[in-house]
C-alpha cells in the first residue's frame, strides 16, 4: 500500500484513542438505522465505531488519497461522498427523515461548516462535533462575558448547545497546538419566530462590528440619530450599552421597534 502523508492545510489531526471515539458515538445516541452523517472521515477511526450501531452512514472526504484506504475499510457499508462538503449539494441530500451528524470537524472550515449547519438546521435531529475548546466556549457564552459574540447568538438562537467534554491534544497524531472539545447540538423547538430574519440578523451584526463601542454609534450605520433616540424610547433598551450586554430577548426588542422606524 502507498504512504499517506497526512495534511495539516486539510486539518488531519486523527484521532488515536479509541475511547474518546467511543465517547463521542455515546454522546451522539445513534439508533439502529438511522441516517448520520461524516464529516471527514480521515482513516475511519470514528467511522468503524459509527457503524457498529448500523446506522445508515454517508461520510463526505475531500482528500483523494484517503478514498482507497476507507474502500478497502468499508467498501460498501457507507456512502462516501468524494467532495468538499461546503460544495455538496445538501439541498439534495437531505430529505424529510431527520439526520445526526457526527465528525471530528477539520478546523480550518469550523465556521462555514456551522453556518452550513445552521442554513439545515431543520434537517438534523443533533449534531455532535469535536471543534477547537476555544470555539466550543465563544459558542457557549452568556451575554456580558469577553467571548459572547454573533457566533453565540446565532448559534443559540438555532440550538440548545451542550458542552460535552473537553479533549487533550495528545489523544491526536499528530496533536494540534490546542485543545480541543466535543459538543452537541440539538435543534431548538422554542426558536423565536420573526418575520424579517435579515433584518434580525443585521442589527445583531452591526451592533458586535464594533463591540468595544456603545450600540447607539455602532447603529449609526442603520439609522439617523433621531431614529436611534426613538429606537432606544420605544425598545426600552439603554443603546448606552454595548452588544456583548444584551441577551437574545433584548435583541429582539430592538429588532421589533427597528422595524417599526424602518
Ligand atoms: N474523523 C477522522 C478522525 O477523527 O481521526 C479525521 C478527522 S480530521 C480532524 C478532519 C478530516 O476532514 C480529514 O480527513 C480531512 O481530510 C477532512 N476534510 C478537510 N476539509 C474537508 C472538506 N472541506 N470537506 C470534506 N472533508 C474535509
Amino acid at each position: 500500500m502507498t504512504e499517506f502523508y497526512q495534511k495539516k492545510s486539510l486539518g488531519q489531526h486523527f484521532l488515536k484513542d479509541k475511547n474518546i471515539v467511543k465517547k463521542i458515538v455515546r454522546v451522539a445516541e445513534v439508533d439502529e438505522n438511522e441516517s448520520v452523517w461524516e464529516i471527514g472521515p480521515g482513516k475511519g477511526i470514528l467511522t468503524e465505531e459509527l457503524l457498529e450501531t448500523n446506522c445508515n452512514l454517508t461520510c463526505f472526504e475531500i482528500d483523494e488519497e484517503l478514498y482507497p484506504i476507507l474502500e478497502d475499510r468499508f467498501g460498501n457499508k457507507i456512502k462516501l461522498i468524494k467532495q468538499d462538503v461546503l460544495k455538496a449539494n445538501w439541498k439534495n441530500l437531505v430529505s424529510n427523515e431527520k439526520i445526526k451528524i457526527v465528525a471530528n470537524l477539520p478546523y480550518q472550515i469550523t465556521s462555514p461548516i456551522l453556518f452550513k449547519i445552521i442554513e439545515f438546521s431543520d434537517s438534523f435531529s443533533k449534531i455532535t462535533i469535536m471543534i477547537q475548546k476555544e470555539v466550543a466556549e465563544r459558542i457557549k457564552s452568556s451575554p456580558n462575558t469577553k467571548q459572547y459574540g454573533a457566533l453565540s447568538l446565532k448559534m443559540q438562537f438555532h440550538f440548545d448547545i451542550k458542552y460535552e467534554f473537553t479533549v487533550r491534544p495528545q489523544n491526536f497524531s499528530p496533536p494540534p497546538k490546542v485543545d480541543s472539545a466535543v459538543i452537541s447540538l440539538i435543534p431548538r423547538k422554542d426558536k423565536p419566530n420573526l418575520e424579517n430574519k435579515s433584518s434580525f440578523w443585521q442589527i445583531v451584526n452591526v451592533a458586535f462590528q464594533n463591540r468595544r463601542k456603545m450600540l447607539r454609534r455602532n447603529f449609526r450605520n442603520l439609522l439617523n440619530p433621531e431614529k436611534i433616540v426613538l429606537l432606544q424610547e420605544k425598545s426600552g433598551i439603554n443603546l448606552s450599552k454595548r452588544a456583548e450586554n444584551l441577551t437574545e430577548n433584548d435583541f429582539i426588542q430592538i429588532y421589533k421597534s427597528y422595524l417599526d422606524l424602518k
